[in-house]
């Protein structure tokens, strides 16, 4: 499989150091892009990341930084330039969940899941996008979740904090073309420490309503998104791919 594009650009993988963008980062590093590994909190993790890019012979950086401060995401940006170059590849991977089910989130977690999920999507964009325009060859990927396209009685504010990325790629992508594609990734459940401490009986009723019977994992998020980074996507932008084993199709 061709990573046509990917070679020689510089990406930063937001959230890039756990988890789908683990794989993402991997994945970049593999198909010749220069890394930077974006975390919060687990620098260890992130420099795991960056050593095994860079034990395989490839470029990369740990940058920690939290994407929903406008001075933390301007600053990785700078450090990641500095020390590898433009940034013409953007994956707007990090993200948070919604612990408890039926109960409507209390306004402080909604104001911080609001603040990551949709802030940390809104300002990554908006300090890579004139850059991007001027050099005339930018991509985006923002990853979301089947949340934000189909309604269920839980997670209320996750869900509406992913519709809200979905919405935002789909006109910021008229604004960003023609040099700057930018499309969206809906995942269904996928194996990571997000859903680490989820309730078993809930995990089997979510594995017995996926057609494909089982829970995805980061590895296939990534390769999807290597598809709308890469040129195989060229006529791609403003779109919502959806993987999740079929479950979005389920009522
Ligand atoms: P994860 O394993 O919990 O990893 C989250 C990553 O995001 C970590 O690298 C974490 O860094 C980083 N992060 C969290 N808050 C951040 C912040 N404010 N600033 C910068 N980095 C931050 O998550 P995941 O399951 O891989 O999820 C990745 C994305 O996919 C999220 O947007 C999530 O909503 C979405 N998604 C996940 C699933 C699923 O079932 N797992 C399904 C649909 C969509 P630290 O390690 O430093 O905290």
């Amino acid at each position: 499989m061709t990573n046509d594009g990917i070679a020689g650009k510089t990406a930063l993988v937001t959230g890039g150091s756990r988890g789908i963008g683990r794989e993402i980062s991997l994945l970049l590093g593999k198909a010749g892009a220069k890394v930077a590994v974006n975390y919060v909190n687990d620098e260890q993790a992130a420099l795991a990341v960056q050593t095994q890019i860079t034990n395989a012979g490839g470029e990369a950086i740990a940058v920690q930084g939290d994407v929903s401060e406008t001075k933390q995401v301007d600053s990785m940006l700078g450090e990641t330039e500095a020390a590898l170059g433009s940034v013409d590849i953007l994956v707007c991977n990090a993200g948070i969940g919604e612990r408890g089910l039926a109960d409507l989130t209390p306004y402080e977690a909604w104001q911080r899941i609001m603040k990551v999920n949709v802030d940390g999507v809104y300002l990554p964009v908006m300090a890579v996008k004139d850059g991007m325009k001027a050099r005339g060859d930018g991509r985006i990927v923002c990853i979301a979740s089947i949340a934000g396209l189909r309604p269920r009685p839980s997670n209320v504010t996750y869900a509406t904090s992913k519709a809200a990325v979905i919405a935002f790629v789909r006109n910021v992508s008229g604004v960003l073309a023609p040099e700057v594609r930018i499309n969206t990734i809906a995942p269904g459940l996928i194996e990571t420490d997000m859903i680490q401490n989820m309730d078993p009986a809930r995990r089997a009723a979510m594995i017995d309503g996926t057609p494909l019977e089982r829970i995805g994992q980061p590895e296939e998020i990534a390769e999807m998104t290597m598809f709308l980074l890469s040129d195989r996507a060229s006529y791609t932008t403003g779109q919502t791919l959806v993987a999740s084993g079929g479950r979005v199709t389920v009522p």
